[in-house]
């Protein structure tokens, strides 16, 4: 596909970037791979909108991948990392802050009744393994195909597979040690879940599973489905570890257990908690996070967790996320998806748009997408003619057709109306494609 539009000094930024850094990016995804051009390289954000190196403004559908859920640069946040950044930048010491952090997330999702601060989604997750297994004492660990929880050596095993696959590396790096004890099943299916409980009695330290989730694209659990995880979890003294890094304070005051209500043993949250700075947690049942050092022997450590900047901008910015805020997102989630689904519908092309609360992604696909294998057969390549469409006319969607896509309380009607108004010849571009 050719890129009429140019973006000549996003271009000499990526060449140089490109020289120093593997692939230009410091993260996979931002470097376009799946929809080809130029990435933009960003410069600053004001409410729903960001501005990219060569001066052109976008209406941001990514919100740097969910955490700026009031947009960007909120007047409120920054003057509260402001205060917090002239007071020192990390002490490597207990701070206010972080007793603050803990408490809004423990006053708001009820199941966690102790939390231990992180930097990363990551190791979060890498984190909750641990003690879910130092915790049981047993080895190994069910996670699904299609879920990502962080690039967890133990939690990239063979995602995307069938339910077959047990734990062969599929990234090179990973061994099959490391690999080993994680068994990969298919989303959405219970029985598979079962059968693995059946074949490995007492060995089976936890099942991790994204609340609902939102990196194979939006595909919410079928009704039952993470109730019938944790009952199996239950009855086999297993824990039941909910990945909320991506719905955490997004879907709901209290994520997707806010909307679900199914209890888990652990959980883990990143993105909106840390006000667009590195934040992240898990937390849980008191006497499993009794098990963690110095209160019990698994180890777990950070130079900069808690860092002071971080819990200053989460405080802040859980802080505004009322009710209000919540139906104020929900309404514009429902707004947009209502728009992207009219302008499908009028050129025939053949979508699904999925949500999961206010996260949505849209298939190109007329089939019900409850697993990986469905996600994957949807025609991409409708996905890439409208993704570049969108840019052209300035609408920032994830450059990737298995990803979700994100809305702030910022998003007001005149963000909304241009997305609107780049909607139509977006849809003609997808009818137009070819793979
Ligand atoms: N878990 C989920 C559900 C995620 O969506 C992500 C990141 O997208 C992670 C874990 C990893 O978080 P981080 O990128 O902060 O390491």
């Amino acid at each position: 596909m050719s890129f009429p539009y140019e973006a000549p000094v996003s271009q000499s930024l990526f060449d140089r970037a490109s020289a120093v850094t593997p692939g230009g990016v410091n993260s996979p995804v931002r470097a376009f791979r799946a929809v080809g051009g130029t990435p933009r390289f960003m410069v600053s954000g004001t409410g729903p909108y960001l501005t990219d190196a060569d001066g052109r403004e976008y209406v941001d559908l990514v919100c740097s991948w969910g955490p700026m859920i009031l947009g960007h640069a909120h007047p409120e946040v920054i003057a509260a990392v402001q205060e917090a950044v002239a007071r020192g930048t990390s002490f490597g010491t207990p701070g206010a802050g972080e007793v603050e952090l803990a408490e809004e997330i423990v006053a708001r999702i009820e199941p966690v009744e102790q939390v231990r601060l992180v930097s990363s989604g990551t190791e979060a997750t890498m984190s909750a393994i641990r003690l879910a297994r130092g915790f049981t004492g047993r080895p190994k660990v069910i996670k699904f195909a299609g879920c990502y929880h962080g690039h967890v050596d133990a939690l990239l095993a063979a995602a995307g597979s069938g339910v077959a696959t047990l734990g062969l590396p599929d990234t090179p790096g990973v061994t099959g040690a490391q690999a080993g004890d994680t068994i990969v099943l298919p989303y959405n299916d219970l029985e598979a879940v079962r059968a693995a409980f059946a074949a490995h009695p007492g060995e089976i330290a936890c099942v991790i599973t994204e609340a609902a989730p939102g990196n194979m694209g939006v595909v919410p659990p079928l009704p039952g489905f993470n109730q019938g995880l944790k009952d199996l979890c239950t009855a086999d003294g297993a824990l039941y570890i909910s990945d909320e890094v991506m719905t955490g304070f997004r879907v709901s005051k209290a994520g997707w257990y806010g909307i679900d209500g199914v209890r888990p043993d652990l959980m883990t949250f990143g993105k909106v908690m840390g006000g667009g700075f590195p934040a992240a947690a898990f937390g849980g049942r008191a006497d499993v996070m009794a098990h963690l050092a110095p209160a019990g022997p698994v180890y777990q450590a950070g130079t900069l967790s808690g860092n002071p900047i971080a819990t200053a901008a989460g405080v802040a910015q859980l802080r505004l996320l009322d009710d209000a805020a919540y139906e104020k997102v929900d309404a514009v989630s429902a707004e947009v998806r209502g728009l992207v689904a009219d302008a499908l519908a009028k050129e025939g092309v053949a979508h699904r748009v999925q949500a999961a609360g206010n996260m949505f992604t849209v298939f190109f696909t007329d089939a019900e997408v409850t697993d990986y294998d469905a996600a994957k057969a949807q025609e991409s390549f409708r996905f890439t003619a409208f993704f570049h469409s969108m840019l052209e006319q300035g609408v920032y969607l994830p450059p990737s057709a298995f990803e979700s896509w994100f809305v702030s309380t910022a998003h007001d009607t005149a963000a909304v109306e241009r997305i609107a108004a780049a909607l139509p010849a977006a849809a003609r571009a997808a009818a137009g494609a070819t793979a």
